[in-house]
């Protein structure tokens, strides 16, 4: 149960940097080092538009503003941030009143968002270290924190070195609090202040040590990594919507496969995806294969900068399950839909309710599964009815990735690619060339009934077919 406790600030302050630390340092601790951007490599033509009139306007008014963290830690790497943060010592009502489009948002951690056109910019005051009025719940995580203060305690308060760095694009001037200069060109992810403390405090902190590790290919600091394997139970107390946000940006971070085998190294996952136990020791290495292509895909993706359908992600996460389940269904009798159909609730009641997948995501996800049957029906009618589907894309896709994963008949995947680049003639002859080919209704075939757990659709084939 939550409670509220008023606590002073001693054992809330993140900034209980150790000695080792403090001997590192070199700028006392309140004063930052300041570089020249454009000397460290910023490139200003990867600041939005947006993030600079924001910083701007603000500068106008007479408050400090900056671009502030996972922004600036890209900019510094040559990446092309996806979004843009911005620190000032203005507050919440001040922000609001220098922009003709902005509204506050939050009521646990208030901020503002300003909007220019498409685009967003997150806007937030400087955060107080030290207050009486943090609410924390039992086991020390913060609940509640609108107490502002100094830009050196903005950025303490920040979780990484490398994220605790504030650009001014008017001056071309980055402000380090912290040596997140140093750390970024040592690629090393370390915690600002005592890790186990800072874990505590927001145990998403070691989600994040892992996604961000993983999608800049940075190591984690020895000491920010040690606590994390005793702490991953802490993941448990945070709100399912927050960790399944965190699970999102993680598979699209452009290293996924890398970002999901760190969690489960870390033990982290038993908290948010203990699926991928499942994922990862699957017998069928097909299974493993399958899923590793889907992840690798995704990766191709996020590099080419293309869109990537969640559904679909954990479409490919849980199929070994379903397809399992169905095989086993359909083996002991059941008709091939309902079977598909009960395999599919069985997997969705017993996985993702610890997920707290959004419903939109798990209708893609029946969707994306429900068809697969589908692309073995190949007669007129079913085809364009099947391809008129708005999940259409995402199923064809995902028949392709079982077929190069030996999880569905490698002839039919060609088949399917031949028909969608063909003209109506050959379309037609394609048709013509299946019905040729068809198991004659009533053959042996038909009739048989399979072994539980065996494989169907043909010697190689991991999944049922209709034709069975
Ligand atoms: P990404 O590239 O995924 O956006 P990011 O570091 O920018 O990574 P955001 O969630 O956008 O992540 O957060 C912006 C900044 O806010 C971070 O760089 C960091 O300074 C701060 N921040 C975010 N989450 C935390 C947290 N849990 N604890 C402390 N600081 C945080
Ligand atoms: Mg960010």
């Amino acid at each position: 149960m939550i409670r509220k406790l008023f606590k002073n600030l001693s054992r809330l302050a993140p900034g209980r940097l150790s000695m080792k630390a403090l001997r590192r340092s070199k700028a006392p601790a309140h004063e930052p080092e300041i570089h020249k951007g454009s000397r460290l490599g910023i490139d200003r033509r990867l600041i939005s538009n947006a993030a600079s009139r924001t910083v701007e306007e603000l500068q106008r008014a007479g408050f400090k503003a900056y671009v502030v963290g996972g922004a600036v830690r890209d900019l510094l790497l040559g990446i092309r941030p996806k979004d843009f943060d911005v620190a000032t010592n203005a507050e919440p009502e001040q922000i609001q009143r220098s922009f003709r489009r902005a509204r506050i948002i939050g009521r646990r951690f208030r901020l503002v968002h300003v909007m220019f056109g498409p685009e967003t910019i997150e806007v937030s005051t400087f955060r107080a270290l030290q207050s009486d009025d943090i609410e924390l719940d039992e086991h020390g995580r913060v609940l509640r924190d609108n107490v502002f203060g100094e830009q050196h305690e903005d950025a303490t308060r920040r979780d990484f070195t490398v994220n605790a760095l504030y650009y001014d694009p008017v001056s071309d001037q980055v402000l380090d609090y912290h040596h997140g200069v140093k750390d970024l060109k040592g690629r090393v992810l370390r915690m600002i202040g005592d890790p186990e403390h800072r874990y505590r405090e927001d145990p998403v902190r070691m989600l994040r040590a892992v996604r961000l590790a993983a999608k800049l290919g940075f190591e984690i600091d020895r000491a920010t990594r040690r606590p994390i394997r005793e702490m991953a139970d802490l993941i448990r107390n945070v709100p399912n919507a927050r960790l399944f946000d965190e699970m999102l940006k993680l598979l699209h971070s452009g290293n996924a496969l890398e970002g999901l085998t760190q969690l489960r190294a870390e033990g982290l996952h038993h908290g948010c995806l203990p699926l991928l136990d499942l994922v990862f020791e699957h017998r069928d290495p097909r299974g493993l294969d399958f899923v590793t292509r889907a992840l690798k895909a995704t990766d191709a993706r996020i590099h080419d900068r293309k869109p990537v359908s969640p559904g679909f992600l954990f479409a490919a996460l849980l199929w070994n399950l379903v397809n399992e389940r169905w095989l086993q269904r359909h083996g002991q009798g059941e008709h091939l839909i309902p079977a598909l159909n009960a395999a599919i609730d069985e997997v969705i009641e017993t996985q993702l309710d610890a997920l707290a997948i959004q419903r939109r995501y798990v209708s893609d996800m029946r969707e994306i599964w429900l068809m697969q049957p589908r692309f073995e029906k190949r007669q007129p009618a079913t085809i364009s009815r099947l391809m008129e589907h708005i999940r259409f894309r995402a199923a064809y896709d995902f028949m392709l990735l079982r077929a190069e994963a030996g999880l569905c008949d490698a002839a039919l995947a060609q088949w399917w690619q031949a028909y969608l680049d063909a003209d109506a003639d050959e379309r037609s002859a394609l048709i013509a060339q299946t019905k040729s080919q068809r198991v004659p209704a009533g053959s042996p075939r038909r009739r048989r009934r399979r072994k539980p757990g065996a494989t169907s659709g043909g010697s190689e084939s991991a999944g049922p077919s209709p034709s069975d």
